[in-house]
């Protein structure tokens, strides 16, 4: 079994508007990277749309309503200050979470070992009932959902080592013992959230911030002391990943400094987790990335480590 690549070309006509960070090139980038001879035994498929269901399981139906009626039809519109959209967003928004389902299908059925979503919109900001921080739909939270409602799994982790705090997966997880949200992020920084002391109804939440100007060593001390023995201990049938790589030193949005060797540990260190409990079932979807190189870099070092497992 390999590992498959989740993708759509939908996800490049999601247009955030001139000099906007998080844009098109971004996924163009990582898709180039991955087009390689040493990832020739990634299993490459289409993401396939979001049902509307499937988005209602993480958020409320008239906050989906009020996205698509949000989509202009020439132009931009900004949904808050920094989440803008286009004709193209609701197609690739729909096609972003689709993937997360999608990938979470091919691992259950044994089609993948794990599976990666190269997409865009990222999600880990959106709430149930509010788009923020570039993100419309919670990708990672309803690939979870979907998990739970169509496979029955009873456990799942979520580990975000976006550089920025998950609010929206925070908050989908916080009430649901069946549910393990684990972030490592610089702090404080946008949004806000994520204090340590931020722990969720079942103990079910595990925030590990990180001051700015921390590198590898403390990230890999926050992972081995605080964030891996959490997930270990939680059994998971199945691990996410939020693959957010702007804590990386080059990234001109946070000033973390891990490096691409940072993301292959991490991903290696959680692999042995999937290992022993869920049979390496992992499901992997981007989040930030805001240096080219950086990001091109960073996924393909993820990559490796999710194919060698
Ligand atoms: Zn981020």
């Amino acid at each position: 079994m390999n590992s498959a690549l989740f993708t759509h070309p939908a996800c490049l006509e999601h247009d955030t508007g001139l000099g906007h960070p998080e844009n098109a090139d971004r996924l163009k980038v990582v898709l180039a990277a991955l087009d390689t001879e040493e990832f020739y035994l990634l299993d490459r498929r289409e993401a396939p749309r979001a049902e509307i269901d499937q988005l209602a399981r993480v958020h409320k139906r008239d906050y989906i309503a009020h996205i698509f009626e949000s989509i202009p039809v020439h132009g931009h519109a900004g949904l808050d200050a920094d989440t803008v959209i286009s004709p193209g967003s609701g197609e690739a928004a729909l096609r972003a979470a689709g993937a997360a389902c999608a990938a979470v299908d091919a691992v259950m059925g044994g089609e993948a070992r794990n599976a990666f979503c190269a997409v865009r919109p990222p999600g880990h900001h959106a709430e149930s009932n509010q788009a923020m921080g570039f993100c419309l739909f919670n990708n990672v939270a309803i690939g979870a959902a979907h998990a739970r409602a169509a496979h029955g799994l009873q456990r799942v982790a979520i580990f975000d080592f976006d550089v920025h705090h998950g609010n929206g997966t925070q908050e989908f997880c916080e009430h649901e013992a069946g549910l393990l949200y684990a972030s490592t992020h610089q702090s404080p920084l946008y949004p806000g959230t994520g204090d340590a002391r931020e722990r969720g109804d079942h103990n079910n939440i595990v925030n590990a911030p990180l001051w700015a100007m921390a590198g590898s060593p403390e990230f890999r001390h926050a992972l081995t002391k605080t964030v891996l023995p959490a997930i270990d201990a939680f059994a998971p049938e199945m691990i996410f990943i939020s693959a957010g790589f702007d804590g990386h030193s080059r990234d001109p949005l946070a000033a973390l400094h891990l490096t691409e060797s940072d993301y292959a540990w991490a991903t290696r260190k959680l692999g042995e987790i999937a290992r022993k409990h869920c049979a390496s079932r992992i499901v992997s979807t981007l989040e930030g990335g805001y240096n080219y190189v950086a990001l091109a870099n960073s996924c393909k070092a993820h990559l490796k480590e999710l194919m060698a497992l």
